[in-house]
């Protein structure tokens, strides 16, 4: 599945999607670096016993517990993001590691009972713990295959269940024989020490995890789950060598320390999904800010005539029956100015139509100054047409500004050969205003100021004509 980018080029990648860099082999061998070293340090002391202390173990299972729980809901959010039915399996093989490992705190000898709950034996919690690790990487074994199978189709919520289901009686079902069928169970712990078959059967629990670990590396290409979830492999692996396979038995120091890598190794990829997570909620603020951004610049050119800069039609209709409704609220005069340039078809037939955009860009600069208080808006009303809309203004002042804008486009001395009114390019402008008392609305001032135009261009061109 593709990787998106933002308008910055971060990824938008999930872990599960996104290609592993050479930055996160670089971190994984140095993680993997600091567990071989620590490993190596308990290697002389494996078998030096330690003190038993009780709240060891329901500390540690309570911490397990929670930090897988909270990985299977996070990888859930993946798997129903991306409908990946690795993501669902890898979810299921960290619920049951959360389960079992209440039910080995359940059976554990002295917790909760002198014996364990459920009428445990003397195997109960080696069953459990072999089942416990077993069934991890068996999921991630699941996992690995299952990363290139076709995305989950229809209904989220039913692969859910049958997931939660199906490892919840899985859990209860090894829970049962540990148990109830004690008898049956091979002797893997006497007393607090391993026996051969007990070691074996660790043996090859070990070997099965060493399976996870290769079956993750052949499936390439690795993505950045991937390569953490070899770390977590490798330090599981140091996990199984000290807590059960080199150790002595319970209580030495393999022992704990296998206990403190199993979390680490737990405590791992929920890290890493916690980190992703922050990562996309500050992406989010970042694109909800740079969306915002987009969309005031969509608004502002959508009002804005691209020609000139000065506001476009829209804008201007809008702005006009506002100030028209706010004119006859307050009791205030509301004038209109409409601007045509004179002769211009001529004009560009002339000079072309470049230097014709020109001209019209120099025209709405001029009118742009005209605009002397806040309210005050020029527009481009279409084509070589004009309009300026003097809010609070009366008759009298709107025909001041119009003859100043008049004198202005004159001033600039734009030559027209064409023209037969003038030398230089010059504008007519009509200027009409809607009464201080009036309700008549936009409709009828542009209707009175385009009249007077009309009258400008009759009585001869580069005057302001005002409403009767
Ligand atoms: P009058 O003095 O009666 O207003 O004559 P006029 O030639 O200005 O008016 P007319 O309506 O006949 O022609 C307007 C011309 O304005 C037609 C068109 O070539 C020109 N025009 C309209 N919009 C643009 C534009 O965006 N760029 C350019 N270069 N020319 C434009
Ligand atoms: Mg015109
Ligand atoms: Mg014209």
């Amino acid at each position: 599945m593709p990787t998106t980018t933002d308008a910055q080029g971060h990824s938008l990648g999930h872990l599960s999607t996104a290609p592993a860099s050479r930055r996160e082999w670089r971190y994984a061998m140095g993680i993997l670096g600091v567990s071989l070293l620590g490993f190596v340090l308990t290697l002389p002391f494996i078998k030096a016993p330690l003190p038993q202390i009780p709240a060891f173990v329901p500390v540690y299972v309570a911490a397990l517990a929670t930090c897988d729980l909270i990985t299977v809901v996070l990888l859930l959010a993946q798997f129903r993001a991306l409908r990946s039915p690795a993501l669902l399996v890898l979810a299921g093989g960290y619920l049951f590691t959360a389960t079992i490992t209440v039910a080995y705190a359940a059976v554990f000898p002295g917790l909760f009972s002198p014996h364990g709950l459920f009428g445990a034996g003397s195997q109960t919690t080696s069953t459990l713990f072999m089942a416990w690790h077993a069934g991890f990487p068996l999921a991630v074994i699941a996992y690995a295959l299952a990363k290139r199978a076709r995305p989950v189709q229809g209904s989220m919520g039913v692969p859910m269940l049958a997931m939660g289901v199906g490892v919840l009686l899985l859990v209860a079902g090894w829970t049962l024989l540990a148990t109830a069928g004690h008898s049956l169970l091979p002797i893997f712990l006497d007393g607090d020490h391993t026996t051969p078959i007990g070691h074996l059967a660790l043996l090859c629990v070990w070997l099965l995890s060493l399976l996870a670990l290769l079956t993750l590396w052949s499936r390439r290409p690795h993505v950045v789950l991937d390569v953490w979830l070899m770390v977590v492999m490798c330090v599981w692996l140091l996990d199984l060598a000290l807590a059960a396979v080199l150790n002595g038995g319970r209580y030495d120091l393999g022992w704990y320390a296998g206990r403190v890598y199993g979390l680490v190794s737990a405590a791992f990829l929920l890290a890493l999904l916690l980190s992703e997570n922050a990562g996309h909620y500050a992406q989010l603020v970042r694109l909800t800010a740079q969306l915002g951004a987009a969309n005031e610049k969509l608004e502002r050119l959508s009002l804005q005539d691209s020609l000139t800069g000065l506001a476009n039609r829209r804008c201007f209709d809008s702005y006009l029956a506002e100030q028209a409704a706010v004119a006859s609220r307050h009791e205030r005069p509301l004038s209109l100015l409409l601007i045509d340039v004179d002769h211009f078809k001529a004009f560009n037939d002339h000079y072309g139509h470049h230097a014709g955009d020109d001209c019209l860009r120099r025209v709405g600069h001029t009118l742009g100054l005209s605009c002397r208080r806040p309210a005050d808006l020029a527009a481009r009303y279409g084509g070589e047409e004009f309009a300026l809309i003097l809010p609070d203004t009366d008759l009298a002042g709107a025909g001041l500004v119009a003859e100043a804008i008049c004198a202005g486009v004159a001033r600039m001395d734009i030559r027209h050969a064409q023209s037969s009114t003038a030398p230089h390019l010059s504008v007519s402008i009509g200027v009409a205003t809607l009464a201080a008392s009036s309700a008549a609305g936009a409709d009828p001032l542009i209707v009175a100021a385009d009249t007077a135009l009309y009258r400008a261009k009759d009585l001869g061109r580069n005057q302001v004509a005002v409403q009767p």
